[in-house]
């Protein structure tokens, strides 16, 4: 009889010649337990929406209570739906002007649908993106991507896109009147934890009004507390035309949503109506999820904690292998300079029980992103094998 790691490999469909292949039975608060009983302690918040951990209890609670009332209904915009209706609003009321909110199934379905809105509202074709970004991996999102070593065996993608560097101030002039909008991460995750410019993000701001081109911030990764604001744009003084969320923002389910004026979002509503719409996103379960995580973060002070979690672990990570720390509240990138002693690293981390990752534009850093939740003695922990793992590198 085939094992289930054997079954995984024959009928589940592999995105690496080399999965992990880790067999998760059961998982708590910051950790996940294999079949073996052996636990491990998640560093990368499940790539992102573990924010208050697994199975937070109230977020448990909220699924539960939504489970017994009713599960899926026409979902976009037709029926009133209490978790969604809720979760709006206590979205708005955190959002200065973005009052519209448009739930989808996950990250790359919020890029699509503001793409989409942009297109429709500004009567533009073209997008500006920056090289290095990650806004997921259906063909619009992907076409915002550069360099190509991801997309080049999918072309032809979307036309129409110009790139731009990150932080780079002469680059805003291709940004102009041809353009329907600019798509950004707030704080640049895959490219290895990047955190802007304030003064190149006012004048992006800035450039986008002078051209009327909206912007997008893509907070998928940066929103939902990840840099101990609720949103990682509150920190520079500035308010996107449109903001992209997902992982963080179902509390562990899948969700996404892209957030816009109300003035802005009306353009997806007539000619042609139904111009844009989705069987599953904003599901009653997961904006109940979703809505609890965000009661959580509001009402406890997981956000104000997280700049000593984040000083802990830069006071704990040195070590003559680490050439650099970068980080932006709870989600550093632990840079080593080398993609195989980042591999070697992460492999020991593995077998001593931490989960770490890389990042898709950088493999010369560790990922740490854990659950805001995690502890004081989690982060020693964390850290402790971490270091091993350093004098171990061969
Ligand atoms: N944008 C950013 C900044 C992301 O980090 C990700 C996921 N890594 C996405 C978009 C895509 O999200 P999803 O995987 O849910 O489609």
């Amino acid at each position: 009889m085939l094992s289930q790691r054997q079954l995984f490999l024959r009928y589940v469909a592999q995105t690496s010649p080399a999965p992990l292949a880790l067999e998760i039975e059961r998982a708590e608060g910051c950790w996940l337990y294999d079949r073996d009983g052996k636990k491990y302690l998640d560093l990368i918040a499940g790539i992102g929406p573990s924010v208050l951990g697994h199975r937070h209890p109230r977020v448990q609670a909220a699924v539960q209570a939504q489970l017994d009332a009713y599960w899926h209904t026409l979902v976009y915009g037709e029926f009133v739906l209490s978790p969604q209706v809720q979760y709006a609003r206590r979205l708005a009321e955190q959002l200065p002007g973005l009052d519209a909110v448009y739930f989808v199934g996950s990250g790359t379905e919020a890029t699509e649908g503001a793409m989409k809105l942009a297109k429709r509202y500004t009567g533009r074709p073209e997008f500006v993106a920056c090289r290095n970004a990650y806004h997921g991996s259906t063909q619009g999102a992907a076409s915002l991507m550069a360099p190509p070593d991801f997309t080049l065996a999918y072309q032809p993608l979307l036309p129409g896109i110009r790139h731009i560097d990150f932080n780079a101030d002469g680059d805003l002039e291709k940004i102009g009147r041809h353009t329907a909008a600019v798509v950004v991460e707030t704080v640049q995750g895959e490219a290895g934890l990047v955190p802007p410019r304030p003064e190149w993000l006012r004048a992006l701001r800035q450039r986008c009004d002078d051209t009327g081109t909206l912007l997008i911030l893509d907070e998928i990764q940066a929103g939902m507390g990840r840099t101990g604001h609720l949103f990682a744009f509150e920190k520079y003084g500035i308010v996107p035309d449109i903001l992209l969320l997902a992982k963080g923002f179902g509390g562990g389910m899948p969700l996404g949503a892209f957030i816009a004026r109300r003035e802005v979002m009306q353009a997806l509503s007539h000619d042609p109506v139904l111009g844009h719409i989705t069987t599953f996103g904003g599901h009653p379960v997961c904006t109940a999820a979703g809505l609890a995580t965000l009661e959580v973060l509001l009402e406890e002070d997981w956000l104000a904690q997280v700049p000593q979690r984040e000083a802990l672990f830069r006071r704990l990570l040195v070590h003559p292998a680490i050439r650099e720390v970068r980080s932006a509240g709870l989600w550093l990138a632990v840079d080593l300079g080398d993609a195989g002693n980042v591999q070697a690293a992460i492999r020991h981390c593995i077998g001593h029980g931490v989960i770490t990752d890389w990042f898709l534009f950088n493999d010369r850093s560790l990922r740490i992103a854990p659950p805001l939740v995690i502890s004081e003695e989690e982060i020693r922990l964390a850290c402790g094998v971490i270091l091993a793992a350093l004098e171990n590198l061969p």
